[in-house]
């Protein structure tokens, strides 16, 4: 049955990915075209060099831009303040997709290896606690399906659709019960399947830490520490001998105090090392892309995804999306060049470039008469 369901898949992934290199689509995402045709004759997309002909008016690039990390909880009914509904969800992602925006891994914007379209917006999805809700099978008939209404089902359902959006997220599952179900069918061989099929559909397994304690206010000693941060790969070492977590999601974005930080990059639990390169925060802000000079890998932030109802402060998502508006990362097309107006070179670490190329433009002087 699972072999059945993950041939289906790894066939779909295929067609995905055959798709994406000759999908040309920016920077004119159409919300009125329906989303399950193609253009059966579709434009080369203009390449990004030489040089001289790259359009820089037309595309707008700026690699020192603003990307959003959402922070998505529960998918499923009802809307609250840490739970989206399928339906906003999927409204989200069109909303992301019609703006411009594509989804990258959390490891791509850690090791500055952004490849998405010129004139296209990277953006990250993450989901916290590792609910069912947010990769759920379900049985029909004999047959164990993806819950179309879970987190995962509904990202492969939009990138079937629009398959330069991609299938990008990262989980950040509670150990050694990642995405645990209570169907009196579901075994810890559908538990295992769900492990191995996130990462053949490039999406990632994060650390939420072993027991969700506010690691401020809760924890008591250095070995306390490195067991809530250690554990989870500890555990996970046995479900997917060899999948190193890169990424640390902190609880309540609470971090140890001072003396205690360093061990949230690295450290070690019962002889098994661990090592987050991206810790992230519970914020409401877009973060800094690798070449900025404030980026902050040990202190990310991350937009919570939520419009709750009352709108003001907890509208997080319509205003970082208007923020964005005007700060965005827009790509060049070209991972190994960085591009840049000369009004943000300012912003720019050189120290970070290691080996990529750095071009900049400024618009204002070309379009003079
Ligand atoms: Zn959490």
């Amino acid at each position: 049955m699972l072999k059945k369901i993950s041939l289906f898949i790894l066939i779909a992934m295929l067609f995905i990915s055959a798709c994406v290199p000759g999908t040309p689509s920016i920077p004119d995402p159409d919300p009125g075209k329906d989303p399950g045709t193609e253009d059966p004759n579709p434009q080369p997309e203009p390449e990004p060099e030489p040089d001289p002909e790259f359009d820089f008016a037309l595309y707008k690039p700026n690699e020192l831009g603003e990307i959003p990390i959402w922070m998505y909880h529960n998918i499923r009914e009802p809307e609250s303040i840490w739970v989206r509904t399928p339906d906003n969800f999927r409204a989200d992602l069109q909303r992301f997709y019609d703006l411009g925006y594509r989804l990258v891994s959390l490891t791509d914007v850690i090791t500055n290896n952004i490849d998405i379209p010129a004139g296209t917006s990277p953006l990250v999805l993450t989901f916290d606690d590792g609910s069912a809700n947010n990769f759920n099978l379900l049985k029909v008939d004999d047959e164990i399906i993806v819950d179309p209404d879970c987190a995962v089902g509904i990202i492969l359902d939009f990138a079937k659709k629009h398959p330069d959006m991609g299938t990008a997220a990262t989980f950040f599952v509670q150990l050694p019960h990642p995405f645990s179900q209570s169907d009196s069918w579901y075994t810890a061989e559908h538990r295992q399947w769900k492990l191995e099929q996130l990462a053949e559909w490039g999406m990632e397994i994060g650390n939420h830490t072993l027991g969700h304690k506010n690691l401020n206010k809760e924890i008591k000693n250095l070995d306390e520490l490195q067991e809530q941060l250690g554990k989870p790969q500890y555990l996970l070492e046995d479900l997917l001998p060899g999948y190193k977590m890169n990424a640390l999601a902190l609880p309540y974005g609470a971090r140890p105090k001072a003396e205690w930080r360093d061990y949230l990059h690295q450290g070690q639990y019962q002889g098994v090392k661990y090592q987050h390169d991206v810790v992230l925060l519970v914020g409401s802000v877009p973060a800094k892309p690798y070449n900025h000079k404030d980026y902050s890998p040990m202190a990310m932030p991350r937009v919570r995804a939520s419009n709750y109802p009352d709108g003001g402060a907890k509208d997080f998502l319509d205003k970082a999306l208007a923020r964005l508006a005007n700060t965005r990362y827009i790509s060049d097309g070209d991972p190994d060049t960085i591009t840049v107006p000369e009004s943000f070179l300012d912003k720019l670490n050189a120290d970070s470039l290691e080996g990529k190329t750095l071009r900049t433009y400024n618009l204002e002087e070309t379009s003079r008469p």
